[in-house]
């Protein structure tokens, strides 16, 4: 399908052009947004202030989604991950993470990957294209319907919402900035989501170039880098992006992201059986972010394919995390959520011919 258009990737000032050229009133785009984002409707049918003539151009003209779930997978820890089929045959994941009063979704940003990180499943995929903004509003979009539909509430007895957005699924999301950006805008727009700058994170492993134009283009959005390592060597070997942007460059960016938008950036460190969880990268990783306002996001690697790589043992990740908190560095260990759905970080893949998540 080569004319498929997605409606929810316009901005307002696109739909406004649009009805103009169909010889409609601008205004409507408001109201057309009004439905898309805020009531969220399944079909044009649905949007009963706008005439029945309009909904026929809008219909004919566009599709108001463009994805097939193909699989919903619940793990036993509240996790849920989609499998979801683009309208172009191919297929993407998405994760819902709950906890407490935080309905957090990890979108993915495109489908495949081009990054070669040698511990991820996606990149296994290669790069296929790019998600548009309105199929990664959508991913979001299909979660708030399955909240609605099996009446999950929140901690207040209210229905539960989507609350936090990571962009840290399928894909590296700076690679398709443009359409992240756009994102971004919609969920942060108050008459849209209303989603706050601080309840989405862009997770980049570390496109220097890019994570400056995120803070020219004022995304509103906070930065979390996939660090990984504190070794050039190991960096490298692990997430080829490091040849061509080493460690030096890398934290020359992010000290120009906190000094220009006066967010901290949170470090994501993958702790691997020893390489990156001993006692000397311990202290590196305190040479790096002590004198720096960061904060460590620490996850224990989840065994994958590579027989080269392995999970640290919980003594080892204890005497890791000793060793930084001592230094009075900000580390957080975060539990890995959905394992057993393949749902966690760096397990989402999916083999192109088949529906089975690899
Ligand atoms: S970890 Fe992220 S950037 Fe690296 S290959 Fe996987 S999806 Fe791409």
């Amino acid at each position: 399908m080569n004319d498929f258009k997605n409606i929810k990737s316009l901005t307002l000032d696109e739909l406004k052009t649009w009805l103009k050229s169909v010889g409609e009133k601008p205004f409507r785009a408001e109201q057309v947004q009004n439905w898309l984002f805020c009531n969220q409707v399944q079909s044009v049918e649905e949007m009963v202030n706008i005439s029945p003539s309009l909904q026929a151009k809008l219909s004919e003209a566009f599709q108001i989604h463009s994805f097939k779930e193909i699989s919903r997978d619940e793990s036993v820890d509240g996790t849920i991950k989609w499998l979801f089929q683009t309208h172009d045959n191919h297929y993407i994941e998405t994760v819902m993470i709950p906890k407490s009063k935080r309905f957090s979704v990890c979108v993915s940003t495109q489908i495949g990957c081009a990054m070669k990180c040698t511990f991820c499943r996606t990149a296994k995929m290669g790069f296929i294209r790019n998600l548009e903004a309105g199929e990664i509003l959508e991913e979001i979009i299909r979660v708030n319907w399955y909240l609605k539909e099996a009446k999950i509430l929140n901690n207040e007895g209210n229905q539960a919402e989507v609350t936090n957005i990571i962009f840290m699924g399928m894909g590296e999301p700076l690679n398709n900035l443009e359409n992240v950006h756009r994102t971004c805008c919609t969920l942060h727009n108050q008459k849209l989501f209303n989603m706050g700058r601080k309840r989405m994170t862009i997770s980049t492993s570390g496109i220097v170039p890019k994570i400056k134009e995120l803070v020219d283009r004022n995304t509103p959005c906070c930065l979390a880098v996939s660090l990984n390592s504190t070794s050039n060597e190991q960096r490298s070997a692990v997430m080829p992006v490091n040849r061509i942007w080493p460690i030096e460059a890398l934290l020359e960016a992010t000290d120009e992201y906190t000094r220009r938008t006066d967010n901290h950036v949170t470090f994501e460190f993958v702790l691997i059986k020893g390489l990156t969880c001993t006692k000397e990268a311990a202290k590196e990783l305190i040479r790096i972010c002590a004198p720096r306002r960061c904060k460590v996001n620490a996850i224990a690697l989840n065994d994958g394919d590579d027989p080269n790589l392995q999970a640290p043992s919980a003594e080892e990740i204890d005497r890791f995390l000793e060793i930084v908190r001592a230094a009075d560095v900000q580390i957080t260990m975060r539990n890995p959520r959905g394992r057993d759905i393949l749902a966690a970080c760096g397990q989402l893949a999916y083999k192109q011919g088949t529906v089975e998540s690899c």
